[in-house]
């Protein structure tokens, strides 16, 4: 007895080599495609792993970079003035001939408020014919007041705040400015100092803050 095949009409002995024939040759693929329809919905795109690697390197970012700033902070002990890198640090404006900063000091004075000119005439200096007092590099002119930083400046040091000071004839150290020196200056029974801020930061090292366009520096002896 012979066993033929449905689809191709080949004859068989027995009915398991007709049916191992019909499923190997005419098998309607069915079971193939069931089974590689699993393996298509768990193909991983070839972008996840590059996600992941991404997303690893982010957070080991944002985990370690708190760090760096403790480091910093542990640094400012040595004063300013004595850190070499403070100087020798790329001077930012380089040596544009065009260079035309300003520089904005305020001042309170044993409680009150003063400005750079009123300091200026506390401090007897005068405007001659030119309408500016101090060097070209850092001066102040007639009825304006705020430093002035042009020619350009050859050095960080060249335009320290103490400088500027110096250019003008006004007495200025971390110890105190003018006349209101040391700890009774005020004379108000009161210990009293110079603090002098940028912004809202105080200023470590008054006398070797370098001045910058737009800066505006509090100087507070009180
Ligand atoms: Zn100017
Ligand atoms: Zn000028």
């Amino acid at each position: 007895m012979s066993h033929k095949c449905n689809s191709c009409e080949k004859e068989f002995d027995t009915y398991e080599s007709m049916k191992q024939h019909a499923e190997a040759a005419h098998s309607s693929g069915q079971p193939a495609t069931q089974s590689s329809q699993p393996r298509a919905a768990i193909k991983i795109p070839w972008y996840v792993p590059v996600l992941i690697v991404i997303i690893i390197a982010i957070a080991a970012f944002v985990i370690l970079r708190p760090s760096a700033p403790q480091q910093t902070t542990t640094g400012p002990s040595v004063p300013i003035g004595e850190q070499a890198d403070y100087w020798t640090a790329p001077f930012p404006f380089g040596n544009d001939p065009r260079l035309h900063w300003h520089a904005y000091p305020s001042f309170k004075i044993c409680g009150e408020d003063k400005t750079m000119l009123q300091v200026m005439a506390m401090a007897g200096v005068r405007f001659g014919p030119s309408g500016m007092v101090g060097p070209e590099t850092l001066h102040v002119h007639e009825g304006e007041p705020w430093f002035h930083i042009e020619s350009p400046p050859p050095t960080r040091k060249s335009i320290t705040l103490a400088n500027a000071f110096k250019g003008l004839n006004i007495k200025f150290s971390n110890n105190g400015i003018l006349k209101y020196q040391g700890t009774s200056g005020c004379n108000d029974n009161k210990t009293n100092s110079l603090k002098v801020s940028v912004g809202s930061e105080q200023v470590e090292d008054p006398e070797n803050l370098v001045l910058q366009g737009g800066q505006k520096i509090l100087i507070d002896y009180s």
